[in-house]
């Protein structure tokens, strides 16, 4: 497997030329174009990796999957789809248009911006610092990795130059979606995305859901079988921003991108997968990290469609 994954990271390395890292964090824009990286854990407790597979990257919007995990734990599928819908959508990550024209009281899934910021604001805890530790703690213990943590230069660039996230987030204040201190939601927001992992952190979580909801390491039941499904139906429909259906016809698993460059992946009852390249296509997901998932899908047949 080690070999198979060596060949596909070579085979696409040129690939990472003809993609742009993400500029509009400015922090972002210090990634190394050229990394290439994926790692894969199976339900059976076998890790495999190759490139760069342990290089740090921030995790952007691959952490809205684990704050919808820890929403519907909190608040159950009721609650969290009466204030997010579950539709995908054809526009950019970051639309204020699709928030006031199709239905303003929702946004339309947990994947977009303001949705993924309505999640955030469903997590329990008395203040913001209470939250973010809660979203740390359980993504140490879905990665198994205690040194899992903030990259603070990351989290401070994205406070600074956030501004749509804040226009999104005050807009849905007062309309009423968003209940409590906006600046404080916003904040575990930013930190949330700032988190920090490699592709082995990735695949991990991928496996946990992969396993319905279980730590192939440890038999640790973390999120209900339930709440597993709801979550990989969601990375399957809405995971890749607007070149979702797209991913479904190519690669045919869920997954959920970030615009640091990594990819989460979730092949149902056999493994979790991580990838990471920081040069994106024009849509933000990796263009590298895209095709080396393109060849593991057709090598080892993982789509479920
Ligand atoms: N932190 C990024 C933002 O809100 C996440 C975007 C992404 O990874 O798609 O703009």
């Amino acid at each position: 497997m080690n070999k198979l994954l060596e060949t596909i990271i070579e085979n696409n390395r040129e690939w990472t030329q003809k993609g742009k890292v993400a500029t509009y964090i400015p922090e972002l824009s210090k990634a190394n174009p050229n990394h290439l990286g994926i790692a894969v854990y199976t339900i059976d407790n076998e890790e495999f990796c190759a490139g760069d597979c342990n290089v740090k990257f921030t995790i952007q919007s691959i952490s809205k999957v684990i704050a919808l995990m820890l929403a519907l734990l909190d608040n159950g599928k009721e609650i969290v789809f009466s204030k997010v819908d579950m539709e995908p959508t054809a526009d950019t990550f970051n639309s204020i248009s699709s928030l006031e024209t199709r239905n303003p009281n929702k946004p339309l899934n947990p994947m977009i911006n303001s949705g993924a910021i309505v999640t955030s604001s469903l997590i329990n805890g008395k203040n913001g610092s209470e939250v973010i530790e809660r979203l740390l703690k359980f993504t140490r213990k879905i990665t198994n990795n205690p040194n899992i943590d903030i990259n603070y230069n990351v989290y401070k660039s994205e406070k600074e130059t956030g501004h749509r996230n804040r226009a999104l987030a005050y807009y849905m204040k007062s309309i009423g979606i968003i209940e409590g201190d906006v600046e404080e939601v916003l904040d575990v927001y930013f930190k949330q995305c700032s988190i920090e992992a490699t592709c082995k952190d990735i695949a991990k979580i991928g496996a946990m859901l992969a396993n319905d909801g279980v730590l192939p390491w440890n038999g640790e039941r973390v999120i209900p079988r339930q709440v597993a499904r709801i979550v990989k139906t969601i990375m399957l429909t809405c995971g890749m921003y607007d070149a979702s259906g797209e991913f479904a016809v190519k690669i045919g698993v869920p997954g959920k991108s970030g615009v640091g460059g990594g990819i989460l992946v979730a092949v149902p009852s056999r493994m979790g997968i991580g990838v990471f390249g920081p040069a994106l296509d024009s849509k933000g997901n990796s263009i590298a990290g895209w095709k080396v998932l393109e060849d593991i899908s057709k090598e080892l047949d993982l789509s479920i469609l």
